[in-house]
């Protein structure tokens, strides 16, 4: 058996074509605004991509950037004139920031009806008491892939591999709130094999190459890899199979794999998602998701 493949490139259109929809029901263009702090190229192309997106569905896209050398206490100022700023529906500061900004205070500093990230801790309080909330954008995107399958989230056991605060844990509680039986496994899980072996949905956000193979996983099991690992091209040979190196090798010559061993895994999984082209496309389509309905219940 070969598993489906998950194409998280078409299941994120029809979220931004849900969007634009909305947007057009709505009769206004929701705002959201991209803070960004320094020049980290990553964070530029992602705050860039986010702000494009936005426009292209018909939101206000904005961003904000700001120097390295900025304080903490300018930018928390700017994290006020935003909250108090009624065109802005959403406000997201792309992290890391630079050593001298506590990230912590910057978010508690943003308006919980803003917090389009879902990181806001009123607004992780809610998800955790399965409250209608504004749920971060990656592991929100991972539930609608999951749903795509047709597969029953109620009654699984699923496995989530990794604890973060921006995916594991609320990813945890997203399958929690759908009536799956959780595990959430971590750097101290003693038999990871194991609490994999007895999942139906297995979802792995890591950050370490092939960490999940075949033999841990159950035949027909739903595998949604989160992980992105970016490697050099002399890396291929020690992370991927012959049959995969062409499709991994980056534009930029770099090679990006997730947590699973794809190829190998996809011989018994029922569903699985390709990196790149699975989990990827959806975070930024969730962000546009969780603008709009920011703006409505703002305005409600
Ligand atoms: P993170 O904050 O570094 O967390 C990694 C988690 O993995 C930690 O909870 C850690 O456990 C756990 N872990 C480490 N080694 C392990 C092992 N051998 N077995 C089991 N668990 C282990 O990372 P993150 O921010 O959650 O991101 C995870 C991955 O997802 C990264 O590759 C990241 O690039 C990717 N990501 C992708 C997207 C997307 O849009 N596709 C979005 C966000 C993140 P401890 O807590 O015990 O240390």
């Amino acid at each position: 058996m070969t598993a489906q493949l998950i194409d998280g490139k078409a299941v994120a259109k029809t979220i931004e074509a849900e969007v634009a929809q909305e947007i057009a029901r709505l009769g206004f263009s929701p705002g959201l605004v991209a803070v960004r702090v320094g020049n980290d190229p990553a964070s530029e192309v992602y705050v860039r991509s986010k702000a494009k997106k936005a426009r292209e569905l018909g939101l206000h896209g904005d961003e904000l950037i700001l120097p390295k050398s900025t304080s903490e206490a300018d930018l928390l100022a700017h994290i006020g004139h935003l909250n108090g700023d009624d065109a802005v529906d959403g406000i997201l500061v792309q992290l890391p920031l630079p050593g001298q900004i506590d990230p912590r205070k910057v978010i508690d500093a943003i308006d919980p009806a803003k917090d389009v990230d879902g990181f806001h801790p009123v607004n992780v309080g809610k998800l955790h008491l399965g409250r209608p909330t504004l749920a971060p954008c990656t592991p929100a995107g991972v539930i609608r892939l999951i749903e795509s399958t047709g597969a029953a989230i109620a009654g699984s056991n699923a496995v989530v591999i990794g604890r973060s605060d921006i995916v594991g844990k609320p990813m945890a509680a997203l399958l929690l709130q759908r009536h799956a039986t959780v595990t959430i496994a971590h750097s101290r899980t003693r038999d990871l094999a194991a609490a994999v072996r007895n999942a139906d949905i297995v979802v792995a956000a890591v950050g370490r190459p092939l960490l999940v193979t075949r033999e841990m996983v159950m035949p027909g099991a739903v595998v949604i890899d989160v992980g992105m690992n970016r490697l050099n091209p002399g890396d291929a040979d020690r992370v991927a199979h012959d049959e995969e190196k062409s499709r991994l090798l980056a534009k930029n010559g770099t090679v990006l794999v997730g947590d699973v061993d794809f190829c190998r895994v996809r011989e018994v999984a029922g569903w699985i998602t390709p990196v790149p082209g699975g989990v990827g496309p959806m975070t930024i389509a969730i962000l546009m998701r969780n603008t709009v309905t920011a703006a409505e219940w703002r305005r409600r």
